[in-house]
C-alpha cells in the first residue's frame, strides 16, 4: 500500500545500510496473480526468508507502506508492513485477521500495483492480526487507524482482493471496465 499524505519513510536510512538490490519486480494491473488466493507458508526455510528481505527491500525503495507477496510475483501468504508510527517493518507469514472493529473509517489509499490510483477507502478501525515472524514465532498484533488499514489492504491483497473492490457500487464499477496501461 502506498500512502500519499503520510511522511515518506526512512528510506535514505535504510538505502545506505542494505545489502545488494533484490531483483523483484512489482505486479500491475491487470496481471493475473493480484486476483490468486495465495498458498499457506508450511516451512520458513532460506527461501521464505529471501523473500522476506526482498519485499522489505521492495517496499521502502519504492516508498510504499505494505506490500504482500503476490505484487512481486510470489503465490504465497506473505505481508510486508511499515509501520510509520514506530519506524519499523512488520513482516508476517500466514497473517489472519482474527477480530476486526464494527466501527469504520474512510481513508486514503494508494497501492504500488496501481500506480497514481488514490481513493478513499471504509475500513475496520480496529483489527487484531495473527501471524508468524521470520523467526517463526507466532505474534499477535492490535492495530488501529492507519496501521490497521494497511494490514486490511495487504490481507485482501493475499485473498486476490484489490482496494477497489471495497469501494460502493457505483464506483467501483468505474473499475470493472478501466482499460489500464
Ligand atoms: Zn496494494
Amino acid at each position: 500500500m502506498v500512502a500519499q499524505r503520510s511522511p515518506k519513510p526512512l528510506v535514505w536510512v535504510r538505502i545506505l545500510a542494505s545489502p545488494p538490490m533484490a531483483i523483484l519486480d512489482i505486479k500491475k494491473y491487470n496481471d493475473p496473480i493480484l486476483r490468486a488466493r495465495c498458498e499457506e507458508v508450511k516451512e520458513i526455510d532460506e527461501n521464505i526468508k529471501k523473500i522476506i528481505y526482498d519485499m522489505e527491500e521492495m517496499m521502502i525503495k519504492n516508498n510504499g507502506v505494505g506490500l504482500a507477496a503476490n505484487q512481486v510475483g510470489i503465490k504465497k501468504r506473505i505481508i510486508v508492513v511499515f509501520d510509520l508510527d514506530n519506524s519499523k517493518t512488520i513482516s508476517l507469514i500466514n497473517p489472519k485477521i482474527l477480530k476486526k472493529s464494527r466501527e469504520k473509517e474512510i481513508g486514503e489509499e494508494g497501492c504500488l500495483s496501481f500506480p497514481d490510483v488514490f481513493l478513499n477507502i471504509k475500513r475496520s478501525r480496529n483489527v487484531k492480526i495473527e501471524g508468524i515472524n521470520i523467526k517463526g514465532e507466532k505474534i499477535i498484533i492490535n492495530a488501529e487507524g492507519f496501521l490497521a488499514r494497511v494490514f486490511q489492504h495487504e490481507i485482501d491483497h493475499i485473498n486476490g482482493i484489490l482496494f477497489f473492490d471495497r469501494l460502493p457500487f457505483l464506483e467501483r464499477i468505474k473499475f470493472m471496465f478501466k482499460k489500464w496501461p
